[in-house]
């Protein structure tokens, strides 16, 4: 980055929270890096998983659980939810969270947040164009499918064994305000 994102100055480095950064003089920005949040969800329907077959680079044709990036100004949580039903047709609800995945690296650091769901209504579609295949498979049918990335079998396998995680917190009532979101042991 060279040219302020607010006031398209000249970007300099200075000092700032113990590190040199890229900052802008005349407005004062700084730049600290490129962060993103995605979220992934494991919907199991009679002890089978919901995977989705990528349709585009990166790792087109290899199968995971259907997720994607939440948006700046969107509830994490209804992001997993609108994103299983974008890329499977599967309306969906969040039980928990099973666990989250921190990586650093090109295009930008990035946390990945898995959620398990509880499948409401529809039945598995697939776009066509980003995504080429949609189905529920059982544990077996995954083990002997080439192409699944471990993450994804990590994820079904954590969440078949111990369905339990972190779940919504929204008491007391500050803690369920708008664009707040809590998950923790709610016992
Ligand atoms: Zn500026």
């Amino acid at each position: 980055m060279r040219f302020c994102p607010r006031c398209a100055s000249e970007l300099t480095p200075r000092l700032e929270g113990g590190r040199e950064r890229l900052a802008c003089a005349r407005c004062g920005y700084v730049f600290f890096g490129e962060f993103s949040i995605g979220v992934g969800g494991v919907v199991i329907r009679e002890g089978r998983a919901l995977l989705i077959r990528r349709g585009q680079e990166p790792r087109r044709g290899w199968w995971q659980i259907p997720g994607g990036y939440c948006e700046h100004d969107e509830p994490i949580d209804e992001a997993v939810v609108r994103e299983v039903y974008e890329e499977t047709g599967i309306r969906a609800r969040v039980e928990n969270v099973l666990g989250l995945r921190h990586s650093l690296g090109a295009p930008s650091a990035n946390v990945y947040v898995i959620f398990r769901l509880t499948p409401l209504e529809g039945e598995p579609r697939a776009d066509g164009d980003e995504i080429t295949g949609v189905g529920f498979f059982s544990p077996a049918e995954i083990a002997g499918m080439e192409k699944v990335q471990s993450l994804s079998k990590w994820a079904i396998s954590a969440a078949l064994a111990r369905p339990d995680g972190f779940e919504r917190v929204a008491e007391p009532a500050d803690l369920a305000r708008p664009g707040y979101t809590l998950f923790g042991l709610s016992r």
